[in-house]
């Protein structure tokens, strides 16, 4: 079997109403994924995290590299692409390409040996998977406190046990919103704060004292990714848990993370970090310190499948006879490819999703869809 085409595409769908995070505003959503084409008519398909027209043109840089190769060697494909961009691409978008390719190749393996990718990455440990909603954005709505209220409560009514919102406009606002959205939904479900690297060091230390007795779970890139030491004081002193990981790249990149002891759990992104390939030797070292791994999940159903894949492969640590739930990310923003490029429904039921048992990713890529919406 050998590769004979990688062909990118970078999909875009505007939205009907724009939302905003701590760091920018959204009113459209673009996507960059890649299909690779076998010479015995398999396909694969892979997703990139990250600016989807610049990826787009860092996998066609790429891909000349590994045209020609037999896909069941992943190992060797990530190395020859790795050390291709070594020099200028040890964070950020060649990363995101690589990441995209070394999915796809995975989806391939799978279809190949007719097993899911989670067999293949050594054997799924659970049947289901508890996802967290990821919603609560702000708008400039007058009545953002209630909205955010009530759109929580949807997320309960769906079935959701765990909810993530957003902090990072400011440290009052912050505590008035995160408090009243647990007001209204009580104590039994799960609620996780992130600030999208808002804050200070002294900011983050302040709202996480005010939050401390209302059980958030975890407190996710309270501050900017590159200040390793403030996250090392930081996790030292907020009572809170400390979650990061989807601005960094590379075993070497969280390796120091692990080593200052920033997090108490990490969530690298499985289209960014360096695919199933770099995600599976992040997770080996996080398995020395005892951190938890939920993966860093945005994108399209692609990606959405390719952590559900992995997440099922997640060693539970530590272990006992009733093990506690893995999570997986599930953004509930408005996104029609997520759900449209894929033919599968994403079914929840009871509060959780199955895990894949489909050879590869378990996917049905939508071309006509695809066709429709490609720039
Ligand atoms: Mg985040």
């Amino acid at each position: 079997m050998k590769i004979s085409e990688i062909i990118p595409y970078v999909l875009t769908e505007e939205l009907e109403k724009e939302f905003y995070f701590s760091q920018w505003e959204y009113s459209n959503r673009k996507i960059c994924i890649v299909k690779i084409i076998s010479d015995n008519g398999l396909i694969g398909w892979g997703e990139a995290y990250g600016p989807a027209p610049v990826v787009k043109e860092c996998i066609d840089y790429i891909k000349q590299n590994i045209i020609g190769m037999n896909p069941l060697e992943s190992d060797v494909i990530w190395s020859i692409l790795f050390r291709r961009v070594h020099d200028y691409g040890r964070s950020g978008v060649f990363l995101s390409a690589i990441s995209a390719i070394d999915v796809a190749i995975w989806d391939i393996k799978g279809k190949y040996h007719k097993l899911p990718v989670a067999s293949l990455l050594g054997g799924s440990y659970r049947e289901k998977i508890r996802p967290y909603a990821t919603g609560l954005y702000f708008s400039d709505s007058k009545t953002l406190t209630q909205d955010l209220c009530d759109e929580a409560i949807g997320y309960v009514n769906d079935g959701f046990k765990s909810i993530k919102m957003k902090v990072g406009l400011n440290v009052d606002d912050d505590e008035k919103n995160v408090k009243a959205v647990r007001d209204a939904i009580g104590f039994d479900i799960e609620l996780m704060i992130d600030a999208n690297h808002a804050y200070s060091y002294d900011e983050a230390l302040k709202l996480s004292k005010r939050l401390e007795n209302i059980e958030i779970k975890w407190f996710e890139e309270p501050l900017s990714p590159e200040f390793y030491d403030q996250y090392s004081d930081f996790k030292a002193k907020s009572q809170i848990p400390v979650a990061a990981g989807e601005c960094e790249y590379l075993r070497y990149g969280f390796q120091k993370l692990l080593d200052k002891n920033c997090i108490d759990f990490l969530q690298m992104d499985i289209c960014s970090c360096g695919g199933l390939t770099e995600a599976k030797r992040i997770t080996s070292l996080s398995s020395t310190k005892g951190v938890k791994v939920i993966p860093h999940t945005w994108g399209s159903g692609i990606a959405f499948f390719a952590a559900i894949n992995f997440i099922s492969n997640l060693e539970p640590i530590p272990g006992r006879l009733y093990q506690e739930d893995a999570y997986i990310e599930y953004d509930r923003t408005e996104n029609k490819i997520r759900e449209n490029v894929i033919k599968n429904n994403i079914l929840m039921k009871d509060g959780y999703i199955k895990t894949n048992t489909l050879p590869g990713l378990g996917i049905d890529v939508d071309e006509n869809y695809l066709n429709e919406i490609k720039i």
